[in-house]
């Protein structure tokens, strides 16, 4: 039997993928090594379009919302559930200069039906250069929709680790395991630099840690100054996250814990937060801090998904449905995100790697 595609890792990438293969009727096997730490596994599932941190739309910000409100509200529609969340997002300013920017923005017409200014105190919250309103805010359930999307493909899963070198090209079908496939995408994550075949790819580990904490004084909605602070229910908040190139420790570290109540001990009376537990993860960051996305140089129908850094609900909806027109109907790939432009760094271990899985 032959599959139109094999994806390699059901993080958020590989799931958005796997259900818009379904929609256009491909046939697909996914092949995933479930383990707790995995970035999607961890992350906290924030969306919105704005880089809140200088009060401006993000990089095509309104235009992934858009398509990304629509993905995951269909997604529950379909499978009635309601992993994909309204939230009211409250940013925190930390200075009068932000508080100036952010009011000029909301003269903008671009911004108008996206931020508001207003500066009512929120209950036991100090904002001493007042606060903006963020009006569309979402954050999906990551965990369950990975779990349903798990569930909902499991006859076609293979829960083991992928190697590459078991990959085998011959004419233009792809072998695994004895099974053929007509196109593969790698969807690894971190996971992707112990491939060689993409490994020439700048993917950065980013390591993220969070905590989830219990507070009665907390409001029920998105906070953020610097930190974050998630409401996920019975009083329950996530707050996140720490970013850190440099280690690369499977564990829960003090410091990130130490500056993530730090950092929120500037807006809320700390001695109310219980801390639950703490979690870590490694986002797929990269050097020019743009997705990865596309064709290998050398292998055609080989592809990759990666590179999402912190916004991957955001952003892997329309990337990867653009990465399905350019496969389809031949559509340009954004010259941002396409892994064209990495191409002189082909180096002799992926063209060793290619000559392994080539046969005659
Ligand atoms: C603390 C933290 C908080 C975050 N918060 C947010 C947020 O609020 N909003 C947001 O949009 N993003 C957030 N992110 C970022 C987001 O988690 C990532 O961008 C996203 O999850 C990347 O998804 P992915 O599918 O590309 O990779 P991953 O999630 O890493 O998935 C890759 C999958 O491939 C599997 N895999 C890898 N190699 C192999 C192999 N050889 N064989 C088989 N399987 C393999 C892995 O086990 C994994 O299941 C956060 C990240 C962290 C760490």
């Amino acid at each position: 039997m032959k599959y139109d595609f094999l994806i390699v890792g059901q993080g958020l990438s590989g799931s958005i993928l796997a259900i818009q293969l379904e929609k256009l009727s491909k046939r697909f096997k996914i092949i995933n090594s479930y383990e707790n730490n995995s970035s999607s596994k961890v992350a906290a599932g924030i969306m919105h379009p704005l880089a809140l941190k200088r009060g401006t739309i993000s990089w095509r910000g309104k235009e992934f919302y858009n398509f990304s409100k629509d993905f995951y509200t269909s997604f529950d529609e379909l499978n009635e559930t309601n992993y994909f969340e309204n939230h009211k997002l409250k940013r925190i300013f930390s200075s009068f200069e932000e508080q100036n920017n952010w009011i000029g923005k909301t003269a903008d017409s671009n911004y108008e039906d996206l931020i508001a200014f207003n500066n009512l105190p929120i209950k036991k919250i100090k904002t001493p250069y007042g606060n903006g309103l963020l009006k569309k805010s979402h954050r999906l359930n990551v965990k369950d929709f990975l779990q349903l999307v798990k569930n909902k493909y499991r006859k076609n899963i293979i829960n083991e680790n992928f190697k590459s070198e078991n990959l085998k090209i011959k004419g233009k079908i792809f072998n695994y395991q004895g099974i053929s496939y007509q196109n593969v995408v790698l969807c690894q994550g971190v996971g992707a630099n112990t491939n060689e075949l993409f490994s020439y790819l700048p993917i950065i580990p980013n390591k993220g840690e969070l905590l989830e904490i219990k507070s009665e004084n907390l409001p029920k909605l998105i906070l953020n100054s610097g930190v974050f602070s998630l409401p996920t229910g019975n009083n329950l908040f996530t707050l996140g996250a720490t970013y850190n190139h440099l280690d690369r420790t499977y564990k829960n570290t003090l410091e990130a814990k130490e500056e993530l109540m730090t950092k929120i001990g500037k807006i809320v009376k700390i001695n109310d937060l219980q801390i639950i537990r703490q979690k870590f993860g490694f986002r797929p960051t990269t050097s020019d801090r743009k997705p990865l996305i596309g064709e290998h140089p050398l292998v055609k129908n080989l592809f990759v998904i990666n590179g999402m850094g912190s916004k991957a609900v955001l952003m892997a909806p329309l990337l990867i449905n653009e990465l399905l027109e350019s496969i389809f109907e031949n559509k340009q790939l954004d010259k941002l995100v396409d892994i064209k432009r990495f191409v002189k760094k082909v180096n002799s271990q992926t063209i060793q790697s290619v000559k392994k899985i080539s046969e005659n």
